[in-house]
């Protein structure tokens, strides 16, 4: 569901232009004018979708309360958890940005993960957010990073894409992409597979293997989880409006503060999104989806890690003051030179490559 008449489209007549002349949308947090150029429509299956299953989830809170069993609770946990690392560690991290190898068993383990995520194949998720970082703060960005942390959250994702949107993602680089087996086999069974993982077991699960009641394994196991893991990996695209720096908030020192310490998450993950540390909810090197890479690792599961330390950090700023190169080129630069440098287990010694 497209709204036509808004697609700017260099075949216009000139009056058709003028009257797609862009008009202005005031950003809450900057309180700027943008030119909004093309309408997204509703999609209306997802509206539908989304309030179903914002009123189920919520009275799966109370079931979880009054009569869920400690067994469905913990199950409804684990799924949870599960979901989340596949969105993170597997579409984030491992699909979206390389920032590590992982085996093929890992590869399938996080792909059957992802799926308990429901937030369609990896290929798609992967395309959007590839787009998203292309597109950051710009009109086109699928997750509406110039609007406000509502309209990221939520109303981007109610929305259908814009034709300019779709050939834009349609343009996105996907070749690495389209020679992992395993994303495509993914994408598809996608359907069969979310029906199983995503539907089937949690409901099934809490009936068959401990007697819960159909009301628990429907409404906490199913309904509440896809609420929850739903809410958390939508965080993945909207968290710089929480974590980011603001404009008008200057550190301490200077404004490159945030690289060095690697505070302010969202800006340096968007300038220098291959580091495996950078985590999706403001932490940096300390959340549990960085933990899980460096068990995966010790394992043998995952290789390569890629990270950039402090010091190649600084060496990169002063070499972009230096010879007036632009800084992510440079910083980009050192961290290839200390990465060739680095011992292979570098992510047991943490503190040292902070
Ligand atoms: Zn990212």
């Amino acid at each position: 569901m497209v709204n036509r008449s808004t697609v700017i489209d260099d075949g216009n007549t000139k009056e058709q232009q003028e009257q797609n002349q862009p008009e202005t949308v005031t950003t809450a947090d900057t309180g700027k004018d943008y030119p909004q150029r093309v309408k997204r429509e509703a999609s209306w299956p997802s509206v539908l979708f989304y309030i179903h299953l914002n009123i189920l989830g919520l009275y799966g809170i109370f079931i979880m309360f009054t009569s869920a069993s400690f067994l469905t609770i913990l199950f409804t946990l684990t799924l949870t958890f599960l979901g989340i690392l596949g969105a993170t560690a597997g579409a984030h991290r491992l699909w979206a940005h390389q920032t590590y190898a992982a085996s093929t068993s890992l590869r399938i383990f996080l792909m059957l993960c992802q799926t308990l995520a429901g937030q369609g194949p990896i290929y798609s998720w992967v395309q959007a957010h590839r787009l998203h970082h292309q597109r950051f703060r710009e009109d086109e960005d699928p997750f509406y990073s110039a609007r406000s942390f509502i309209a990221a959250q939520v109303h981007s994702q109610i929305m259908s894409y814009t034709p300019e949107q779709q050939l834009l993602l349609d343009g996105v680089d996907m070749s690495d992409i389209e020679q992992d087996k395993v994303v495509m086999f993914q994408k598809k069974y996608y359907w069969v597979l979310y029906f199983f993982l995503h539907v089937l077991l949690p409901v099934n699960a809490p009936l068959e293997y401990w007697g819960d009641s159909i009301a628990a394994a429907t409404f906490v196991a199913f309904s509440l989880r896809y609420l929850i893991v739903l809410n958390v990996c939508w965080l993945i695209n909207s968290a710089h409006f929480i974590w980011g720096l603001d404009k008008n908030f200057k550190p301490s020192d200077s404004n490159s503060v945030f690289f060095i310490t690697k505070s302010y998450w969202p800006q340096y993950h968007y300038l220098l999104p291959n580091d495996y540390q950078s985590g999706e909810f403001g932490d940096y090197g300390s959340d549990f989806t960085t933990a899980m890479i460096r068990v995966f690792a010790a394992l043998d599961l995952a290789t390569d890690l890629r990270t950039i330390s402090s010091v190649a950090v600084r060496k990169g700023l002063t070499n972009a003051v230096e010879t007036g190169r632009p800084i992510v080129e440079c910083i980009q630069e050192q961290a290839t030179e200390e990465m060739n440098e680095m011992p292979k287990n570098h992510y047991l010694n943490r503190d040292r490559f902070m």
